[in-house]
C-alpha cells in the first residue's frame, strides 16, 4: 500500500471500525480478487464484529493499492457515504494498466473513475445490449484526438441512460480516451434557475477533486457559470467526458458548448443542430429481444430462464420490447410473485396507469414518461399528433396520407413529421421514397388508451386504414373521402364492407399504379358489391360535374 492511502487508514481506522460492518464489505472484496475466502474466514473468527473490523483493516495495511480501492467501493456500495468520503482524497491514482485482468473492461480503476464522477451503478437488474453498447463506445472513441458531441437518442424508456452509464464502465476507453474522469449530470426538464444550480454543484464538485481546501464563489448567473465550466474543462481537466443525461432543451445545450467532449442522451435527436464541433449519434430504436425480455423477468423474479411461467412470454410480447416496461413489469411480479396472469391482463387491457413506476425511474407510470413527451410539443401539434390514433398497427404511411388528413400542404407536413421523428414519438422508415412514418407499437397503445373516450376515433381508425390503402391513388378520390367523413364513418363501419373494399385494393392495388382511376377499376366489380355502389356513385358525380 503507498503511502498515502496507508496513512489515511491509520488515521481514520477508529472511524471505521466503530461504524463499519466488515462481513458485507468483504464479500465485495472477495469479489473483487483482493481477498481470499480463507482470509475472509480467519477474520471472522474474531468474536465482536469491531474486532472483525479491526483485524481486516490490519490486513489492508499489508496489502497493495487495489485493496483500497475495493474497499473503498464496497463502503459505497454498502452506503457507508460518509465513511468512503473520508478515503477518498487518498485513493492511489497508480497507473490503470495494473488491471487488465476483468475481461468485460469493468476494473476497480474503472470503478472509482465512475463513482468520482458520480455515474450511476447498473440497475440492480440489468442485462447486456453489447450490439448498441459498441456503437456507443465506437462514437466515443471518435471523441479521443478532439472535442465534439455523442448523441444517445431514442424514445422514452427505450434504455438510453443505463446505456450511456454502461458505455463509460469500460477500462480501456476511459484510459485511452478520458483519462480526466468521466462526470455525470443528470438534467432532465428544468428551468434556467435550476440549471444554475446543477452547474453550480458540478463547478463546485470539479474544484473540490482539485483543492478540498479551496472555496470559490459559486458562479452567479449562467454565463458566469459557463465561464467557470470552460476553464475547468479546459486547463484542469481536459481529456474528461461529461455526460448529460435526458436533455430536453437546446438552451441548456448551449450552456454546455464549450469544446468539451460530451455524450448526451435525449429524445430529441436534432438538438445539437444548435451547438458547434464534431457530432455523432446513435439511435435506440429496437426493442429488446424476446430472449432479452424474459432475462430480465427472470431475473427479477429469481427463477431459471426455463423455470418461467407461461404467462412470461406473452408479458414480454405485450412489453414491446421496451426495457422500461418489462422492468416495470419485473419489479411488480418481484413484489407479488403469483401475478403473472393478473399483469398480462393489464397490459392487454391497456391498463398503463396501474402499472406504477420502478424507484429508479423518474415517472410516475408509464403513461406520464409518454404524456411527457407529447407535452413539450407546442399545442397545435399535440393536436396533429393525436391523430396518430387512427392508424393501424404496422401501418407505415407516407407524409401525403397525413397531409389530407390535416388538410396541410405537403412540405409542412413534412416538416411537422420530421419534428415529431426527432423527438423519437415517430419513426421515419427512409429506405422508402417517399419516406414512410409509424409509431412504436407502445406509443400507439398510448394514444388510444388515452383518446379513448374520443368519439371520432373510432371512425378515423377505419377512414385512416382505407386512406392509407389508397395513399398512392387518385388524390381526388382520397380528398373527396375526406371532406366527407361522415359518410365513410357509416360505410366503413361495418366491416363486412371494410373487408370487401380491402380485398379489391388488395387485388387491384398494382394495377392502378398505372392506370390511377380507382373508380373506372371499381366498376368492373360486381354489381352487387358496395366497392361497385362506391364507384358508381362516385362515377356519376364526376360525370354530373362535367
Ligand atoms: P431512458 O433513459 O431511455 O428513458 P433508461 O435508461 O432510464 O431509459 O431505462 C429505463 C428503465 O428500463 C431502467 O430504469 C431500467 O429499469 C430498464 N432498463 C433499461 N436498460 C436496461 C438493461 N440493459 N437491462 C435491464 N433493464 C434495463
Amino acid at each position: 500500500l503507498d503511502e498515502g492511502p496507508r496513512s489515511c487508514l491509520l488515521r481514520v481506522r477508529h472511524r471505521l471500525e466503530q461504524d463499519m460492518k466488515p462481513s458485507y464489505i468483504m464479500d465485495h472484496m472477495i469479489t473483487d480478487g483482493v481477498l481470499t475466502v480463507d482470509e475472509e474466514e480467519k477474520i471472522r473468527t474474531r468474536a465482536t464484529r469491531k474486532d472483525q473490523a479491526a483485524a481486516l483493516l490490519e490486513l489492508m495495511l499489508r496489502k497493495d493499492n487495489r485493496t483500497y480501492i475495493s474497499f473503498y467501493n464496497a463502503l459505497i456500495k454498502e452506503t457507508y457515504d460518509d465513511l468512503a468520503s473520508l478515503l477518498h482524497a487518498d485513493l492511489p491514482r497508480t497507473s490503470p494498466t495494473a488491471y487488465k485482468s476483468f475481461p468485460d473492461g469493468y476494473t476497480p480503476y474503472v470503478r472509482t473513475v465512475l463513482s468520482e464522477g458520480g455515474v450511476p451503478q447498473r440497475p440492480v437488474v440489468f442485462v447486456s445490449r453489447p450490439e448498441l453498447l459498441n456503437r456507443v463506445r465506437e462514437k466515443l472513441y471518435q471523441l479521443q484526438k478532439e472535442p465534439g458531441w455523442v448523441t444517445i437518442f431514442g424514445m422514452a424508456g427505450s434504455g438510453k441512460s443505463v446505456l450511456a452509464a454502461e458505455a463509460a464502465r469500460y477500462h480501456s476507453l476511459i484510459e485511452e480516451c478520458f483519462p480526466g474522469g468521466i462526470h455525470w449530470l443528470s438534467i432532465g426538464q428544468l428551468d434556467k434557475p435550476d440549471l444554475l444550480v446543477k452547474i453550480q454543484s458540478l463547478c463546485f464538485r470539479l474544484e473540490q477533486e482539485l483543492d478540498p481546501q479551496l472555496h470559490h464563489r459559486p458562479p452567479n448567473s449562467l454565463d458566469e457559470a459557463k465561464e467557470r465550466m470552460r476553464f475547468l474543462m479546459l486547463r484542469r481537466y481536459p481529456r474528461s467526458l461529461l455526460i448529460l443525461d435526458d436533455i430536453w432543451d437546446t438552451s441548456v445545450l448551449k450552456a454546455f458548448d464549450i469544446q468539451c467532449r460530451i455524450l448526451l442522451t435525449t429524445r430529441n435527436r436534432s438538438l445539437v443542430d444548435s451547438v458547434s464541433g464534431a457530432k455523432y449519434e446513435v439511435e435506440v430504436a429496437s426493442g429488446l429481444d424476446e430472449k432479452k425480455g424474459l432475462e430480465i423477468l427472470a431475473l427479477y423474479t429469481n427463477r431459471k430462464m426455463h423455470g418461467l411461467p407461461e404467462e412470461a412470454r406473452s408479458i414480454v410480447k405485450e412489453c414491446k420490447g421496451s426495457p422500461l416496461v418489462v422492468s416495470l413489469i419485473g419489479a411488480l411480479l418481484k413484489e407479488k410473485p403469483d401475478r403473472w396472469h393478473y399483469y398480462l391482463r393489464q397490459l392487454q387491457q391497456k391498463q398503463f396507469k396501474r402499472i406504477r413506476k420502478s424507484s429508479s425511474y423518474d415517472y410516475d407510470a408509464l403513461d406520464q414518461a409518454m404524456a411527457a413527451s407529447i407535452e413539450v410539443l407546442p399545442e397545435e401539434h399535440r393536436e396533429l399528433y393525436k391523430d396518430f390514433t387512427v392508424l393501424e398497427k404496422d401501418i407505415k404511411v407516407p407524409a401525403k396520407v397525413l397531409s389530407i388528413l390535416w388538410d396541410l400542404p405537403i412540405e409542412e407536413v413534412e416538416d411537422i413529421l420530421e419534428e415529431f421523428a426527432n423527438k423519437s414519438l415517430l419513426f421515419m422508415d427512409t429506405n422508402n421514397k417517399p419516406y414512410l412514418y409509424y409509431l412504436h407499437d407502445l406509443q400507439l397503445d398510448f394514444l388510444i388508451e388515452q383518446n379513448r373516450n374520443e368519439i371520432e376515433v373510432k371512425m378515423h381508425v377505419m377512414l385512416n386504414y382505407f386512406l392509407f390503402s389508397l395513399y398512392h391513388m387518385d388524390p381526388f378520390w382520397i380528398k373527396k373521402l375526406v371532406s366527407d367523413r361522415v359518410l365513410s364513418y357509416f360505410i366503413f363501419q361495418n366491416s363486412d364492407v371494410r373487408s370487401q373494399f380491402q380485398e379489391f385494393l388488395s387485388l387491384n392495388g398494382h394495377q392502378l399504379e398505372h392506370r390511377p382511376d380507382v373508380v373506372q377499376l371499381a366498376l368492373s366489380e360486381p354489381l352487387t358489391s358496395e366497392v361497385y355502389r362506391q364507384a358508381r356513385m362516385q362515377a356519376l358525380q364526376q360525370s354530373s360535374r362535367g
